[in-house]
């Protein structure tokens, strides 16, 4: 049923409208002036409002600019009563975005049709609007409403300060399927694929599909864990699958890469996001398929070392042993490098090389009040900190470095003091580990 809100000072009109319209079978509310009715289209949710062009108080024309200036009415239809047919004040309604006019003392006939009119034309507009949102296949957003409610997503995140997680998820070998069981059956397994993203995930997750065979979901309130958590049990589910046709059942996998923000991290964009998942999804495809890839700090991509595999095949012979290094994670920095003990020993190594004197070279630096150097010695000491393994260095190196960037000249040597500190004792953890001697 259809409700409507009849907006009038006249009473007799109001109580006219109630009954031919109650007649008909809609639902009516009614409003005796525009501000009682501005708060009746908050509380309700109103199909179509009739509006009289004259009314003391806020006028006709104030309340429809209101009414107009509020997304959620956008699409509302309005229909204008005047008493008489003043046009100039009609077309500044039709203007301001009225669908109509009736003159008053209406015909009910006449009123009727017009708004069911209005009604047919709103519900064709919001049938075209989903369509141009939805993709036709697999029905869930296409690419570039994916990307407006991600975009929308993100800057809420980060305004509210908390975390956002974006995930790209490609079938595995899907060109097989269709040259194996033909397109349709492709088909199937695309909408199979969506279906089962949209149960999966949570209700207020954005799913998309953004390519042929590749889907994506942004995932807000969720830290880089409880995504990566969330995508394994997606992936394990779509392991399990299987799509029967004619004699045989058929099963498929998929890849997923990650990419977050962190609450305190929140200027990053959408693209940013999306390059780094699509990165994590092609690390995906290029080892094992049917895993899922990830990495939380987007800084560091730029140091192309960087590669924090959350993932479930490591290689645990690689950890066990010799693995103490005072202030390093071992277990993260080996799978930095895929589990390579040695290639990690000569990272250590290079880290010595690099980084053993970046203490006096800051302390310089903040001696000299030179922002730009400070800036390029602790950005590039968070990023190698995570690389190694140093995580209590990298979160003290990123505290500074947050510092640095907003010139929070202030805090400079505190926070400085915390980084040299740790930074000498994962010089003297690499030291013992390597036999380093000096
Ligand atoms: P990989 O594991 O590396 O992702 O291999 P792949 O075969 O999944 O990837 P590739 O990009 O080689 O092939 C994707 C295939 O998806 C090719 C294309 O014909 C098919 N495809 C794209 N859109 C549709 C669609 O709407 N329906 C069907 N049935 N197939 C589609
Ligand atoms: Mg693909
Ligand atoms: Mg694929």
């Amino acid at each position: 049923m259809n409700k409507i809100l009849a907006v009038d000072d006249a009473q007799d009109t109001l109580l006219l409208l109630e009954f031919d319209l109650q007649a008909e079978g809609y639902d009516v509310i009614t409003a005796k002036d525009g501000e009682t009715a501005l708060v009746l289209l908050e509380q309700h949710d109103i199909d179509l409002v009739l509006l009289d062009l004259y009314m003391p108080g806020l006028s006709g024309l104030d309340t429809l600019k209101k009414l107009k200036s509020q997304s959620k009415h956008l699409n509302t239809p309005v229909i204008m009563l005047s008493a008489s047919d003043d046009e100039n004040q009609i077309v500044s309604a039709l203007e301001l975005g009225a669908n109509d006019y009736i003159t008053k003392p209406y015909i009910p006939k006449v009123l009727l049709a017009r708004l069911k009119t209005s009604l047919r034309l709103l519900e064709k507009t919001l049938k075209l609007e989903s369509l141009a949102k939805t993709d036709f296949l697999t029905n869930v957003n296409n690419k570039r409403n994916f990307e407006n409610l991600a975009i929308a997503s993100i800057k809420q995140m980060c305004r509210t300060n908390n975390n956002v997680t974006i995930a790209m998820l490609d079938i595995d070998y899907f060109k097989s399927v269709n040259d194996n069981y033909g397109h349709d059956v492709g088909n199937e397994v695309l909408k199979l694929f969506a279906s089962t993203m949209k149960k999966e995930f949570r209700q207020y997750d954005i799913i998309g599909r953004v390519g042929g065979e590749e889907f994506a979901v942004c995932m807000p309130n969720t830290n880089l864990k409880e995504g990566f958590n969330a995508c394994e049990r997606f992936r394990k589910v779509i392991e399990s699958l299987e799509v029967a046709i004619s004699h045989e059942k058929i099963s498929f996998t998929v890849s997923i890469g990650l990419a977050s923000v962190c609450h305190n991290e929140g200027h990053y964009d959408f693209n940013s996001l999306m390059k780094v998942a699509d990165k994590f999804l092609y690390q995906a495809k290029e080892t094992s398929r049917n895993c899922t890839r990830s990495y939380d700090e987007i800084h560091n991509q730029e140091h192309d070392v960087v590669q924090t595999f959350l993932a479930n095949n490591i290689d645990q012979d690689t950890l066990n042993g010799e693995s103490a290094i005072d202030g390093i994670d071992f277990e993260i920095g080996v799978n930095n490098v895929l589990g390579d003990e040695a290639l990690f020993k000569d990272i250590l190594q290079m880290f010595f090389d690099d980084h053993s004197n970046d203490s006096d070279k800051i302390q310089q630096a903040i001696a000299e009040h030179d922002q730009a150097s400070m800036k390029h010695l602790v950005h590039t000491l968070k990023g190698v900190a995570c690389s190694v393994g140093a995580m209590q260095l990298f979160d003290n190196a990123k505290k500074l470095d947050a510092a640095v960037n907003e010139e929070q000249v202030g805090k400079y040597q505190s926070l400085f003091d915390d980084v040299s500190f740790e930074l000498n004792r994962v010089i003297n953890g690499i030291i013992g580990y390597l036999k380093i001697t000096q």
